[in-house]
């Protein structure tokens, strides 16, 4: 990290464009979506595992569907809810309402005990991320890039756009034109993305193959928020980060989040 500023209070939230209320509808539908997708990825042996979450309020049903589905479930620590971030967590400590059981859903007990032992900090206070990713069954070549990525970002949306071939620059802001939308991770805050892992650039092949199967995998969960979302995703964006605050604009809504702190301003704009 460039500083060691502790971030503020995490938080996002979306302002929908006006005559656009429909967005926070859309949002809340691939919030659900997306998490039975990563689910579904483990129950249909897309891939061995993924990272997942007990709800105290929802632990029965989730625990029961686990063991009905012949899956297991490992857990790594308590977070505080509505932390939003795909790898930073608020830790938690007592269990409650606001607090939920983050860990690994797989179809094997011996992998999910694998990535919970990724997932201890070493020295420097890290996760073994390159393991974890192997694990989760993310492009190797994107491991490699986020793995660099993370000795200076956990949010590391400008970083990728600058290691994508054909960007632009004009000044200091990225004008990437021809990236495929389905990896774009920069609505991520507000639960809507395509993909669960970090591109090492926005045209990766190997994350664009794996992304057709994820997309279909949506598509076959609910076709009607997939469409959606592979409909707002390409439209042009702008995202910013300044003072770690996150700005997103979007023709159908505004939407801010918090990241970390950077001296610089950085901005990519989507086209
Ligand atoms: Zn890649």
């Amino acid at each position: 990290m460039e500083d060691k500023i502790n971030p503020p209070m995490p938080y996002s939230e979306i302002l929908p464009a006006y005559g656009h209320g429909w967005i926070r509808d859309l949002f809340r539908d691939a919030n659900s979506l997306l998490a039975k997708a990563e689910y579904e990825s483990v129950r249909r042996g897309m891939r061995e595992a993924s990272m997942y979450h007990l709800n105290p309020q929802d632990y029965d049903h989730q625990i029961d569907q686990i063991m009905k589905d012949g899956l297991v479930f490992q857990s790594i620590r308590r977070v505080k809810a509505g932390g939003g971030f795909s790898h930073t967590h608020q830790d938690g400590t007592d269990l409650g309402p606001d607090t939920l059981v983050y860990g690994v859903l797989a179809r094997d007990l011996d992998v999910a005990a694998a990535i919970v032992n990724a997932s201890q900090p070493d020295k420097s206070g890290d996760a073994d991320n390159v393991s974890i990713g192997e694990l989760l069954g993310y492009p190797e070549c994107c491991r490699k890039a986020f793995a660099e990525f993370w000795k200076t970002t956990y949010d590391p949306v400008f970083e990728i756009a600058a290691n994508t071939p054909g960007r632009k620059l004009n000044g200091d802001t990225i004008i990437i034109e021809r990236g495929d939308p389905r990896l774009y991770v920069h609505f991520r805050y507000f639960g809507v993305r395509i993909i669960p892992w970090f591109p090492c650039s926005f045209n990766c092949d190997a994350s664009v193959e794996l992304a057709e199967k994820w997309s279909a995998l949506m598509m076959d969960i609910d076709p009607e928020t997939t469409e959606a979302l592979l409909g707002i995703l390409p439209m042009e964006s702008r995202w910013d980060l300044l003072n770690s605050q996150i700005v997103v604009n979007h023709p159908y809504f505004m939407g801010r989040a918090t990241s970390y702190y950077t001296s610089d301003n950085k901005i990519v704009v989507f086209r």
